[in-house]
């Protein structure tokens, strides 16, 4: 497949750029090159327990050469979103400098909030919180998780993730919520906004065959995965989307939009 639509380019970031907090060789002088020949930059990213201020910070200190405005992740696609769709409150459950971010925009209601925006909280859940959200969202509140993570690997372990307390509420209220991050469409679309291109001149690289490849697929855009990160042969030859290429890593991404 040649690649000479492509005018623009999304990119993950755990499993692409970076390992377990390392950088893969060679990441930083490819990215360089490629913002060289044009290519504008968008890194999209399901990282929810900090603000995408807070990642930018995160990432510039790891040395990936980017611009604040070039990051974007759930908690300010959802902020966009509660603001796109009218939401005049919300009440967050999420770290203090997410909640601050959101309720810049979206007013602070405890009581009877629009919206429920499901972050990370840790070990704050318990049966008190579950029934409260559970009344709310009876009474009319619209659950929106930042992300319907499953579970995660944390240091100590697998630990049970934010997506089964959302499919909890939703089972026992017979409602469905909203997901923000990818792969949901919202997410895309909120991406290709910020990016300023056509979904069609759009590059996607990432190394989640579900996140990254069916959700830029969905959004129609050009797909490649990379077989870095948490890539799995087998996932990827089961999965109905299937990427436009695979590649061993990032870096072949100077080579392939050089031969053009
Ligand atoms: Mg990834």
């Amino acid at each position: 497949m040649d690649l000479k639509h492509i005018n623009g380019i999304l990119c993950d970031l755990d499993g692409v750029l970076y390992n377990d907090g390392v950088l893969i060789e060679g990441v930083v002088d490819t990215i360089k090159a490629l913002k060289q020949k044009g290519y504008p930059f968008l890194f999209v990213t399901n990282t929810s327990g900090i603000t995408s201020h807070e990642l930018f910070h995160k990432l510039e200190k790891m040395g990936i050469p980017l611009q604040e405005d070039e990051v974007l992740s759930p908690p300010l696609a959802t902020r966009d979103y509660l603001v796109k769709h009218n939401f005049k409150n919300a009440q967050v459950l999420a770290s203090s400098s997410i909640k601050e971010m959101i309720y810049e925009k979206i007013e602070q209601n405890i009581e009877n909030p629009e919206a429920i925006v499901v972050g990370d909280i840790g070990k704050n859940w318990d049966y008190e919180l579950m029934n409260e959200l559970f009344l709310k969202v009876m009474n009319g509140s619209k659950v929106i998780g930042l992300h319907h993570g499953r579970f995660w690997k944390a240091s100590e372990g697998l630990r049970i993730d934010i997506g089964a307390f959302i499919k909890g509420l939703e089972f026992a209220t017979s409602t469905t919520s909203v997901c923000i991050g990818k792969p949901d469409k919202s997410f895309y679309e909120s991406a290709i906004q910020k990016i300023g291109l056509n979904a069609s001149e759009l590059l996607m690289i990432g190394d989640d065959i579900i996140g990254d490849i069916q959700g830029a697929k969905e959004a129609q855009l050009t797909a490649i995965q990379v077989k870095t990160g948490k890539y799995r042969k087998e996932l990827t030859e089961k999965a109905i989307v299937q990427p436009d290429i695979i590649v061993d890593d990032f870096n072949i991404l100077n080579t392939l939009l050089e031969e053009l």
